[in-house]
């Protein structure tokens, strides 16, 4: 546990921590999202586990609930996460409580449930993440990315000329506007559930790597550019399609260099235009994953440095290879490999880079989204979403690595946990999932350990 001293913790929080023994607290993160299944069900599942541990789904997170959307109401999963943070403050003091969450005595103390939960161990609420819809359900704010203000933690707006939320870089005057852990906790979040935990910390309210830039940016990058590459001549002569084929036989070849599997649809006019042709262009979720997300970036990486480097004339050619550069740049920074030595923060020196990565990427999109606008053509689409970026790289990165912290992990525990919840009998669903997740993983750890 020496790793534990690695914890950069905000300036705000070493003074409450100044008593507290660092190297016997687990820093927790909580997960939740929606999993769709066949025949238009879905789950909502939570998780939270260590930050500090890696590894198989299995055995690094503890499932704490999962339930059918459709049987449940908003109340359903207010409730459920109250238990939640009754859980996590149990956690915190490292004690069992005697009263529940509404503070009246709690039967299983007097049956023995009391005392010390692990010894001198305690875990405390380092990370709460998702995505935006589940942070939504969670926190219940009056704001959303359809709404004016855009953001959960700051004033970015879509119309407030000084606010806008398409500025970016550490003096975009949103950045003055930061929201403090006060103003959260009375005025954004309409609910007391996590925010009711002491202590609590803005910090706490992650934008997700993975989400924001794997399953969004890259996707929706990567879809103007193969069709403006594909326009150039690039993927040969013939009808669109054709072409979109071979850029797909191409990027196939990329990932099977990569070993990453290829699960995505061949790509198409159609596909890549999924909300018809008057829409913005972007590659569907459902056949993207991070990987493939990563192996994009740097296929078209390559590609569009070729294309500029053989029009030097072109400034446009030369702005759409700055895209894809500094979204590579961006990803080494922040690789395990880059970084020897730590485990869940970045070096110093990679923080830095990944901000002027950022800064860069963010100046060339833009320029390339208003110059869209300019020629009217639906590309480069700008959307809130890309706001959090700034919020991953300029507030977050310097205390946890955001590829350590996205949901990678997680979202591949949805697909085991959904596989679990749907061969279930959906009116015991919730207890029956949890027990079978349960037998499960004691069944695994005794396993490896008798091994
Ligand atoms: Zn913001």
């Amino acid at each position: 546990m020496a790793k534990c001293v690695e914890i950069v913790l905000p300036v705000q929080c070493v003074g409450a921590y100044q008593d507290v023994n660092l190297n016997r607290i687990i820093p927790l993160a909580v997960h939740g999202d929606d999993a769709e299944a066949h025949r238009r069900r879905s789950f909502s599942i939570c998780t939270f586990g260590s930050l500090l541990v890696k590894g198989s789904f299995w055995d690094t997170k503890i499932l704490s609930f999962c339930t059918d959307v459709s049987q449940c109401s908003s109340e359903t999963t207010h409730q459920l996460e109250l238990w939640l943070t009754w859980s996590l403050l149990e956690l915190q003091l490292g004690e069992f409580l005697d009263v529940d969450p509404w503070g009246q005595p709690y039967p299983p103390f007097l049956k023995g449930r009391s005392g010390k939960i692990c010894g001198e161990w305690k875990a405390v609420l380092v990370a709460h993440k998702g995505d935006e819809r589940y942070m939504q359900k969670s926190y219940r704010p009056l704001s959303s990315w359809v709404s004016d203000n855009v953001c959960l933690v700051c004033a970015a707006s879509q119309t407030q000329e000084d606010l806008l939320y398409t500025q970016f870089g550490p003096s975009a005057l949103h950045r003055s506007s930061m929201t403090s852990t006060k103003k959260f906790i009375q005025d954004i979040s309409q609910v007391q559930t996590f925010t009711a935990l002491p202590g609590w910390h803005i910090f706490c309210v992650q934008f997700d790597l993975l989400h924001v830039c794997d399953l969004a940016i890259i996707p929706e990058c990567s879809a103007s550019a193969l069709i403006e590459l594909c326009a150039a001549g690039v993927f040969g002569t013939g009808a669109n399609d054709e072409r979109l084929r071979r850029a797909n036989v191409l990027f196939t070849r990329a990932c099977k260099l990569a070993r990453v599997r290829n699960r995505g649809q061949m790509f198409s006019m159609k596909q890549l235009f999924p909300a018809g042709p008057n829409s913005y262009p972007t590659l569907v979720q459902k056949n993207f994953n991070g990987s493939e997300a990563v192996v994009m970036a740097k296929w078209l990486e390559t590609i569009c440095l070729k294309v500029a480097e053989d029009n030097p004339q072109d400034a446009h050619a030369g702005l759409r290879a700055a895209i894809f550069v500094n979204l590579v740049a961006m990803r080494q920074c922040m690789s395990p490999a880059n970084n020897p030595g730590r485990h869940v923060t970045l070096l110093p020196a990679n923080v830095e880079r990944l901000r002027r990565a950022c800064y860069l990427f963010k100046a060339a999109h833009n320029s390339l989204a208003l110059e869209a606008v300019q020629q009217e053509k639906l590309f480069w689409k700008v959307r809130p979403k890309y706001h959090k970026l700034d919020h991953i790289v300029f507030d977050q990165s310097q205390y946890l690595s955001p590829v350590h912290a996205s949901c990678y992990n997680d979202e591949d525990g949805m697909g085991k946990i959904k596989n679990l919840a749907r061969i279930t009998n959906p009116r015991k669903l919730g207890l029956t999932v949890l027990l079978r997740w349960t037998a499960y993983v004691c069944v695994r750890w005794v396993r490896m350990a008798t091994e």
